[in-house]
């Protein structure tokens, strides 16, 4: 038997662990925000990927700006990226990455993990992505048990501020895709199994309205009001969905206001844009400028726009194609039926594309209900998908599989 069948084999044997893995770190509280939390989770994934053997460090990662309830720019720190990079010499250099970070704070009910049978375990980030980290590991612990290991150089990053649109890390999955010719992200698949070809793009915006506070019943004319020029607002740009094939706007939360007998003068509205081609981009921008600059011209009222477009749309091209129709071949020697289709979600493979690197972002387990409190994993895709990616990577590490290189120096 070949070291690279042995070597993939050998991650059967490591299903309890796995397992015990993705429940261990599911119960540690990593919401974007909870810093001691994503420390902690930081120290255990230190712990795990070290004896891979490779050169390992916590990066800081600069604060997250955002816009608090009374409508200030204000900066939240963010958790530590951890890097791994092993061989960096390699004549062919792989990314593997995915986030440490996940959408449940601490003030939220659903904190823990629990069996639901032999088939599904149940909690917070157990699919999106705890256990994407876990099949990671294990197909690079398989890599390295081979003997054809030494042809690729690997690079891990783990992120802890994904669920924020990587505000800190983007710079850093920037640098990786400058150094490595390939890359796969350990996202969850699809609901229905499949992989995700092309992704939307995506742009987080944050709109400041403030008016004028006055009594309600003694000079209400002298008040503006800061919520219904919001409210005109919102209608415009609610109006916008569908002005381009696949735009959406989801205006997403507002806040304001205050007492009865005053005229509010603050309004402060958090919306998500969507869309299919990044030539919408400057586009859509503009439209919602004019939009907001219109309501700023008002007397007594001032309307300000804050954030912007985090993540390019991912295009279905020749190299992503390529990318999965590999993985693909890998799951038809293993048994496993992989397919892949359109979606409108984002994940750091568009980030990684914008910065010229072929990917695969949805190597990890399958599951469902994800950012929801009945989120699940299916236990038996973890050593399903961890035998797949490393079956792939031992293939291009052996030169079954080939692939364009950057600093091509061999071929
Ligand atoms: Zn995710």
């Amino acid at each position: 038997m070949s070291s690279v069948i042995r070597a993939v084999d050998w991650i059967d044997s490591q299903a309890h662990r796995m397992i015990d893995l993705v429940e261990r770190w599911a119960n540690i509280n990593s919401a974007s925000h909870n810093i001691n939390g994503l420390e902690r989770m930081a120290v255990a994934l230190a712990d795990a990927f070290s004896p891979l053997g490779g050169q390992l460090k916590l990066i800081d990662l600069v604060p997250h700006q955002i816009i608090d309830s009374s409508g200030h720019v204000v900066q939240k720190p963010l958790g530590r990226a951890l890097s791994v990079i092993k061989r960096p010499d390699a004549p062919m250099r792989v990314f593997l990455g995915i986030h440490m970070d996940t959408v449940y704070g601490l003030d939220q009910p659903f904190q823990t993990s629990q069996r639901l049978g032999a088939s599904t375990l149940r909690g917070p980030g157990v699919a999106d992505a705890k256990s994407g980290i876990v099949v990671m590991l294990l197909a690079l612990e398989a890599l390295e048990r081979s003997d054809v290991a030494d042809f690729i150089g690997w690079e891990v990053l783990i992120n802890p501020d994904e669920e924020l649109g990587s505000p800190g890390s983007t710079p850093l999955l920037a640098q990786c895709a400058k150094r490595n010719d390939i890359g796969f992200l350990f996202e969850p698949t699809l609901a229905d199994g499949s992989l995700a070809s092309q992704r939307k793009g995506s742009g987080n915006f944050a709109i400041v309205v403030r008016g004028r506070a006055a009594h309600a019943g003694r000079e209400f004319h002298v008040g503006r009001n800061a919520i219904t020029a919001m409210a005109d607002l919102i209608t415009q740009l609610d109006a916008l969905n569908g002005w381009f094939e696949g735009l959406t706007i989801n205006v997403a939360q507002v806040e304001g206001g205050g007492q009865m007998n005053m005229v509010p003068d603050l309004a402060i509205c958090r919306l998500n844009v969507r869309y299919v081609d990044v030539q919408q981009e400057t586009v859509v921008q503009s439209k919602i400028e004019e939009i907001v600059g219109e309501i700023d011209k008002r007397s007594g009222i001032g309307a300000a726009l804050h954030g912007g477009f985090t993540a390019p749309p991912k295009p279905f091209d020749e190299p992503t194609g390529q990318l999965l129709e590999h993985v693909a071949d890998c799951g038809r020697e293993l048994g496993i039926d992989v397919t892949w289709r359109s979606t409108g979600g984002v994940c750091d493979g568009n980030r990684l594309a914008a910065a010229g690197l072929p990917n695969v972002d949805t190597m990890g387990a399958r599951g469902g209900d994800i950012h929801s409190p009945n989120e699940y994993l299916l236990i038996e895709s973890l050593t399903e998908r961890a035998k797949l990616s490393a079956l792939l990577l031992m293939k291009f590490a052996s030169g079954q599989m080939r692939w364009p290189m950057k600093n091509n120096t061999q071929l």
